[in-house]
């Protein structure tokens, strides 16, 4: 599998450092409020890229954090009245909704910046240890000027960084001994959250707790480091610079960063009136739609969203779940179970669409060449599967589209496709759990097929159910 690399400017075979594992940390959202459709392609995007290695049958430990302590969230809750964690938590539990909803699984483990205040301590005493940080009246800032490799993942040239950030020391930044050093720990002003430290009481830093909980939860060493490209300077820049310093080891091997999302063709912004929520787009569409119009385009090129392309996305998806639907309603009415001659010859070709899948997904996770390889499947089945198809046959090709659409978290089977056999079956099981008096099941079994939009109605006939 290759991945292009900020870092090396380059596509490069992926190697683990520990054969078969894979230790990935992506930078996750500030929780202050819904999460927003610029935050749900990176969400999106690193889901499938773990998906995929773990159809390759890599072990993945996959960390993206919360950040729980930022400006942002202490102005809202003085807004509302309430206290940090309380906003903190609230979009924490929103967020989530979010993710199940675009079928995002959940991290290996999804750390909160304030619960790990005690990593960043230890990180920031050894760096001033070290001589690479420097405190001032309470805060400390990172010593750029000493890690003569700052600047080697965003290439930029800090010269021209330099003489850009004299103007900015206006901003009452002047105790920084060079324009470009960062800070890592600042002490509370009023009203603020803040933590005891041996230099202020304060909050830390947004770039060091990543730094910290990726040291904690993945090594000082990690495989792949991921975020949107516009955490590629100054973020990650100073992830590396603080991670490096303190640990003496290179950080991450792979970074991999996708492109922006703009809306109709301009850059997301709520002055622009061009903002969504991934909740607004829910009330419109299946996230589902999200998700795969996300999967459409490269992750590395600019994706823009608009209604059109929701729409074309929204249809596209729907050929992959009406080909998995006609093969559902074939598969009830099959006679024959057994594949046939020919049909064993045809089930031989299927492993070529998942050739043609992974060879567009080792190619730096070329999702939009990897639907296509679906999409060439899926015409496959309509033109090979018919009513006189064996089960086994059907079953194959079923089983190949779903297969491959899940490597891509895209769920192609209707929740009301639910076979009418399999409700028959818990009607059945309802009705004896009845008989037997065990209530807690039937109710059980009613409210199952009502998630999955099955509606009972007990009548003098016996049970009906119709698909609401
Ligand atoms: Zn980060």
């Amino acid at each position: 599998m290759k991945l292009y690399n900020t870092l090396t400017k380059k596509k490069e075979e992926f190697v683990p450092l520990e054969p078969g594992k894979v230790k990935m940390y992506v930078c996750g959202p500030t929780v202050y409020n819904f999460i927003h459709i610029g935050n749900a392609r990176p969400m999106i995007v690193f889901d499938t890229a773990r998906r995929y290695m773990e159809h390759k049958g890599y072990e993945v430990n996959y960390v993206s954090n919360f950040t729980d302590v930022d400006d942002k969230i202490i102005a809202k809750a003085n807004e509302e009245g309430v206290s940090s964690k309380e906003i903190s938590e609230r979009y924490i539990a929103e967020c989530k909704k979010d993710m199940e909803g675009m079928n995002v699984k959940p991290a290996t483990t999804h750390p909160k910046a304030t619960e790990e205040i005690g990593g960043m301590i230890d990180m920031i005493s050894t760096l001033v240890e070290k001589g690479y940080a420097y405190n001032v009246n309470g805060t400390v800032y990172f010593r750029t000027r000493k890690f003569s490799e700052y600047g080697k993942l965003s290439h930029k040239n800090l010269d021209d960084l330099r003489s850009g950030g004299r103007s900015l020391l206006v901003t009452g930044e002047d105790q920084k001994e060079d324009p470009l050093d960062f800070v890592l720990w600042k002490p509370k002003k009023e009203g603020e959250p803040s933590w005891p430290s041996p230099w202020s009481d304060g909050r830390p830093g947004w770039h060091i707790e990543c730094s910290v909980m990726s040291k904690k939860y993945l090594g000082e060493e990690i495989d792949i480091h991921a975020g949107g490209e516009d955490l590629i300077f100054p973020h990650h820049e100073n992830e590396i610079a603080q991670s490096e310093c303190c640990n003496g080891v290179p950080f991450a091997r792979y970074w991999l960063h996708n492109a922006f999302l703009n809306i109709d063709n301009r850059k997301m912004s709520k002055s622009l009136g061009n903002f969504f929520t991934v909740r607004e787009i829910g009330e419109k569409y299946d996230l589902q739609v999200l998700r795969f119009f996300m999967l459409s385009a490269h992750y590395r090129s600019p994706l823009n969203f608009s209604a059109e392309l929701m729409e074309a996305s929204r249809n596209s998806l729907e050929r992959i779940q009406n080909a998995v639907g006609n093969l559902n309603h074939l598969l009830e009415n099959a006679a024959v179970e057994e594949l046939t001659g020919e049909e064993k010859e045809l089930t031989a070709q299927l492993s070529s669409y998942e050739e043609k899948f992974d060879a567009a997904m080792d190619d730096d996770l070329n999702t939009a060449d990897a639907l296509a390889a679906i999409f060439e499947l899926v015409r496959f089945a309509n033109s090979h599967a018919e009513e006189g198809s064996s089960k086994a046959f059907l079953r194959a090709l079923k089983e190949k589209i779903v297969s491959l659409a899940d490597v891509l978290g895209v769920i192609v089977e209707k929740k009301e496709e639910m076979l009418d056999a399999d409700i028959e079956a818990l009607i059945e099981e309802r009705q004896a759990a009845r008989k037997a008096k065990n209530f807690a099941r039937a109710d059980e079994i009613r409210n199952e097929l009502l998630s999955k939009g099955i509606v009972l109605e007990d009548t003098r006939e016996g049970v009906k159910w119709k698909r609401a």
